[in-house]
């Protein structure tokens, strides 16, 4: 049997990630990540693993968001026995998603169930329980960035900083003398915190991301001073600020960043109430693991104890807490889940600050089409919230510089790394058809041939 790859997931779409590269003596799977999209369309594909998958002998994880990991407790509560491998950090986070993804399913199965009974419909059942995610995690193994392992006959694994989230790995294989490189998601350079992306050494096939192929983002180097302008103002006037928040990864660089402007002198103190339990837990793990840091982080650890700036912070807990914030002084500042305004306890602070023209609305992350975050940006006049209309008066202002993905001209860079005659093959993924083609022609005329955007469960040989 020759070395192949098939594609069964974050083909053409960015989620649902999950690739299966079978060489003669074995196969690995890499990522079992959770297909987004309409309820019912997703759970469908969800539900339906494929057998190759199932049959691997052993699975590597490049990092922790959940559609890259979080169909992991389907997959082993089928009966997927073998180690799945990750960064330490990536293990500690995952921890804490997957159950938050497992109480999500099961609440939303619940929520389908009550419709369903109304109308006589048979019940659903989630994707996975909280049981069934617990279970899981006992097949998580750690791998250490850049030692090798053989982690199935003939197949050696090494795992190199993709600098996109805490404990996010690219993942190079070897096998038969051929190097395979999977970038899985890889961060953009200068994002705070985490390290900028590692170059890996000589591979002959590229799996490459390509969710921003054809978009370029603002500097990086801007994003504080922005920052600071944007929160001083708002401070001034006496605004409540909302931000919207994701979880894992640009809610800690916000606060990162925050808490080093107010130890600078050069922001005001003003209370900052975090409204998100995922968020704490997340954060804690980001405090776990200073080995993930960048220099600049680790400088800043020696000389604060606390660089996530944990005794600014708030912590709302209980959902009377969470009501209580609508009467809180202003100015200061309310960090919410979740990220893209659907759903959450978000949507009750949006109702108590969206109304007033003081107040801002600080969006720092991409707002997936038909979501509420999205209509926000678009700056609606009025906004829908709970069945009822409400003015959106407040300042919308949108910081995507701690976008934790690549762009464009970080994707390009990458492959300007590489000799084109040296690299067989590429394969981009994980990217909307628009933005994979834009890069994939920008990468031909460096002169790199065999390109493919592969379709779901697409086989291709490597040659
Ligand atoms: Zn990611």
């Amino acid at each position: 049997m020759s070395l192949n790859l098939t594609f069964y997931g974050a083909a053409r779409t960015v989620t649902g990630s999950k690739f299966v590269l079978r060489a003669p003596r074995a196969s690995v799977l890499t990522e079992y990540g959770l297909f987004q999209g309409h309820r019912k369309k997703a759970f469908e594909i969800n539900s339906l693993i494929p057998q190759q998958a199932l049959e691997a002998d052993a699975m590597v994880l490049s990092h922790a968001h959940i559609d890259h990991s979080g169909n992991i407790p389907r997959l082993v509560a089928a009966g997927f026995n073998k180690p799945i491998y990750a960064t330490p950090a990536t293990i500690d986070l995952v921890k804490v998603m997957l159950i938050d993804s497992a109480e999500i399913q099961v609440r939303d199965a619940e929520y389908v169930n009550k419709k369903h009974a109304k109308k006589g419909i048979p019940p659903v059942e989630s994707l996975y329980t909280v049981e069934e995610a617990q279970a899981s995690l006992e097949s998580l193994k750690p791998a250490n960035y850049y030692d090798r392992h053989e982690i199935a006959p003939g197949i050696h694994a090494t795992l190199y900083d993709a600098g996109h989230i805490l404990g996010s790995a690219q993942v190079l294989y070897e096998v038969d003398g051929k190097r395979i490189l999977f970038t899985g998601d890889l961060g953009q350079p200068q994002l705070p915190i985490v390290r900028d992306p590692d170059r890996v050494p000589d591979p002959d096939v590229i799996i490459c991301e390509s969710t921003y192929g054809d978009r370029v983002h603002p500097p990086v180097e801007e994003a504080k001073e922005k920052l600071r302008k944007i929160l001083q103002q708002a401070y001034d006037r006496g605004a409540k600020i909302l931000v919207p928040a994701f979880s894992v990864g640009r809610t800690q660089a916000l606060v990162f960043v925050m808490h080093q402007l107010m130890n600078e002198g050069l922001l005001p103190q003003m209370p900052i109430w975090v409204d998100s339990p995922m968020s704490l837990e997340a954060t804690q793990v980001f405090r776990k693991h200073p080995e993930c840091f960048d220099e600049e982080t680790r400088e800043y650890l020696k000389r604060d104890e606390d660089p996530f700036g944990f005794y600014r912070l708030r912590y709302v807990k209980t959902v009377a807490e969470s009501k209580a914030l609508n009467d809180i002084k202003a100015p200061s500042m309310i960090i919410a889940s979740s990220g893209m305004c659907e759903g959450g306890r978000v949507v009750h602070h949006l109702k108590h600050t969206v109304g007033d023209e003081k107040n801002v609305v600080l969006i720092t992350g991409f707002q997936a089409p038909g979501t509420l975050g999205r209509r926000i940006v678009e700056g609606l006049d009025v906004v829908r919230l709970y069945g009822e209309e409400y003015p959106l008066n407040a300042e919308v202002e949108i910081l995507n510089e701690y976008s934790a993905h690549a762009d464009r001209n970080d994707l390009l860079d990458l492959f300007k790394g590489y000799d084109p005659g040296k690299v067989k093959q590429v394969f981009l993924v994980h990217g909307d058809v628009d933005q994979s083609r834009a890069l994939a022609e920008a990468v031909s005329d460096m002169g790199y041939k065999n390109i493919q955007i592969p379709e779901v469960e697409q086989t291709f040989e490597l040659r």
